[in-house]
Parts: structure tokens; sequence; C-alpha cells
């Protein structure tokens, strides 16, 4: 799938433009691997092998998804993944004593 058919996709849900974090592409600059994130909803649609995974939450298995997550955990810091929704979880350092 190219980043300009991507870019034509909006959130399922609430419709809202989705942006795109690309990693891994084919010689060709075919998203082969990414992720899309919806700013509103703040849920997540994969990218896997060029297809993006847009399906209701309820058609969605989060353990299936887990294996990528785990891969490209080192392209999100400071995120978790909750309920097929992003979490940042930038950590806030105590106040000193
Ligand atoms: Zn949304």
């Amino acid at each position: 799938m190219t980043s300009k058919t991507i870019e034509k996709l909006c959130c399922p849900f609430d419709k809202s433009d989705l942006s795109l974090q690309v990693f891994a592409q084919d010689v060709s600059n075919n998203i082969k691997e990414g992720i899309l994130t919806c700013s509103v909803c703040k849920r997540y649609y994969p990218i896997v092998s060029g297809i993006p995974i847009m399906n209701p939450d309820e058609y969605r298995e989060f353990k299936l998804e887990i294996p990528l997550l785990e891969k490209w955990q080192h392209h999100l810091p400071n995120t978790t993944f909750d309920n097929f929704r992003l979490t940042n979880t930038t950590v806030t350092s105590l106040p000193e004593q």
C-alpha cells in the first residue's frame, strides 16, 4: 500500500485524520508495516503486509496483535496499548524530598 493511499484513510469511528508511522517499506516505497493512530479516540490500526487492519474493536483480537506491538515497541517509546488504544506513559519523576 502506498503512503498516498493511506493518507486518504480516516478513522472509521469518528472520521478523524490518522497519523502514520512507517516501520518497513519495500523497494518501491510501498508501506509494508506501520501503524495508524487516531488523535481523537486514540485507537491504533496496524499495517501488516501492506494491509491496514481497520476492523471494529469487536472483530480484533488483541492477542494476535501482541507480537506486532512487541516488534514495534522500540519505535513507540513510552507507549502502551490498551483495548486497541494508545496510552502515553511518559514517566513523571517524583518531586525530590
Ligand atoms: Zn478515532
